[in-house]
């Protein structure tokens, strides 16, 4: 009954889907949870009293009063090829209705095998879940949509990897975990009254203004494909890398989702990949923006049988609107690269203007972050910027920033507000794991954590995470599954 104090107020409204979609599903206990990392920010938006939620809820070892767990099935393309997935070591313990009436999905990433989990032991470690933890918090200060994550419990159990590692849980927080993959599942393998079922659950949760629209199924696929153009530029401009941008891992809410092998850039070069596993650079920086359309063109197939009754119809309203992503993107790209750099209207040579730099950037292996933010502080000349194309370019920024009625104060304020100062980079976030993993000591994180929580603030104690990393710490690269 601890947990009703909690402020648990759980639904299942997932489970009014048909069964197809998920299987009901308790969390495998686990030997000896602890808590390692609490959310507190987090906790009060969802209405939960922080110093009330133990590790036995968050390892699943009890369950809150009222959740009905269950694992969601899905399908979705990997790496371009179309595999069945689902849940494969995550629990969706039910979703709580906020204070606010909001309905957030409480998840349980590592909580055990479910009927999905192939050949996998459902279970996860410590260091890749404080990893989640730290990026999605930073993605969250960024301003930039994101699961967020609750907590992290260790379990008491090892998990085998390459080497033993502490099994671990992360209390994943989400609008929802529909995916472009769960509207690849029902298409391929529900009856056309499954899709429509998934398509009007979807609608109700996310979409709730188009249910009336004269086709909802299309209002549906415009909508999705609106966030993911608005999301995906915002990825870009701070040089978020996602790194598995499978069809499963793209939400219908345009929320980011799934922090595996996901990093930010540090030397500015469109071909850079971090994954292990990404050896033909398939989400590479600079093919984040099409991958996403090609995604949106699976999304947009799975709705073929509902957009309308004659198929070739259908196909002319999905080609349509596939084809107004890429539109709908450089049209935020250019208005983030237009707050970027300090300019309130619209000249037509703004985007090359923007593209010049970037090129420079390219040429001369300037750090991405650091390089706005230099230009936001005033100091370019201190920082490798002395070179006469750049000289140029800035020459032709600032002729730029004088056709526009606003001061140059009010520029500059537009840029702090649009460049952050830091960004998780990865060998401090390497740094912070190793502390927590090897150490137990969570002092390193929870001080990157401080200054993540708002990377626009320019204050003095950002300073050192600033800093580059040496030569000998890169190339960096990263894993997933672990
Ligand atoms: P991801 O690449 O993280 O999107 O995961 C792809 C699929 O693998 C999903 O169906 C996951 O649930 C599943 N998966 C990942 N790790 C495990 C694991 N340790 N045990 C079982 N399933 C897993
Ligand atoms: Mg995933
Ligand atoms: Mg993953």
């Amino acid at each position: 009954m601890m947990e009703k104090k909690a402020g648990w107020n759980l639904e299942n409204s997932y489970k009014s889907l048909p069964g197809t979609f998920f299987t009901l599903q308790v969390p495998e206990p686990v030997r000896a949870p602890k808590l390692m990392v609490l959310n507190e920010k987090v906790a009060e938006s969802l209405g939960l009293d922080a110093e009330k939620i133990g590790a036995d809820v968050l390892s699943g070892n009890e369950i809150p009063e009222g959740a009905e767990s269950l694992a969601q099935a899905y399908a979705g393309h990997q790496f371009g090829h179309f595999n069945m997935l689902g849940d494969g070591r995550a629990v969706l313990i039910g979703e709580q209705i906020t204070p606010e009436g909001k309905r957030f999905d409480i998840q349980l990433k590592g909580g055990g095998r479910t009927p999905y989990s192939r050949g996998g032991d459902g279970r996860a470690g410590l260091g890749p879940m404080l990893r989640e933890h730290i990026i999605s918090e930073a993605m969250h200060g960024l301003g930039i949509p994101t699961t967020r994550s609750l907590g992290v419990v260790t379990t008491g159990e090892p998990i085998y990897r390459e080497t033993e590692q502490e099994g671990a849980i992360l209390t994943r927080v989400a609008a929802s975990h529909l995916r472009v993959g769960t509207f690849q599942f029902a298409s391929r393998f529900g009856e056309v009254d499954d899709l429509r079922a998934l398509a009007d659950y979807t609608l109700e949760r996310h979409y709730p203004e188009g249910k009336d629209a004269p086709n909802r199924y299309l209002f549906l696929l415009k909508e999705v494909i609106k966030r993911q153009a608005a999301l995906i530029a915002k990825w870009q401009m701070v040089g978020f890398i996602h790194g598995v941008m499978n069809t499963d891992n793209m939400t219908i809410s345009g929320e980011t989702i799934d922090y595996g092998p996901c990093a930010f850039m540090d030397t500015y070069d469109p071909k850079t990949v971090f994954s292990s596993i990404d050896v033909q650079g398939r989400y590479a920086y600079g093919n984040q923006p099409p991958i996403a359309g090609w995604n949106l063109a699976r999304f947009a197939e799975s709705l073929l049988p509902i957009l309308h009754p004659e198929q070739e119809e259908s196909l002319k309203l999905a080609q349509e609107a596939v084809l107004e992503f890429p539109k709908l993107y450089e049209g935020h790209w250019l208005d983030g690269m237009r707050a970027k750099l300090g300019i309130f209207n619209e000249e037509e040579g703004d985007r090359a203007l923007a593209e010049e730099l970037l090129d420079l950037m390219h040429k001369h292996q300037s750090d991405f972050t650091n390089t706005f933010r230099s230009l936001t502080l005033g100091r370019e000349k201190s920082e490798g910027f002395n070179t006469s194309d750049f000289t140029s370019w800035k020459e032709r920024w600032k002729e730029r920033l004088s056709r526009q009625d606003e001061t140059m104060e009010a520029s500059k304020q537009r840029m702090r507000t649009s460049n952050p100062s830091v960004i998780p980079r990865n060998h401090r976030v390497e740094e912070a794991l190793k502390a927590a993993v090897e150490e137990d000591d969570l002092t390193v994180m929870n001080d990157l954590l401080a200054v993540l929580k708002d990377p626009y603030a320019y204050s003095t104690d950002q300073e050192e995470y600033c800093t580059l990393p040496s030569p000998t710490t890169r190339p960096y690269r990263t894993f997933c599954g672990t």
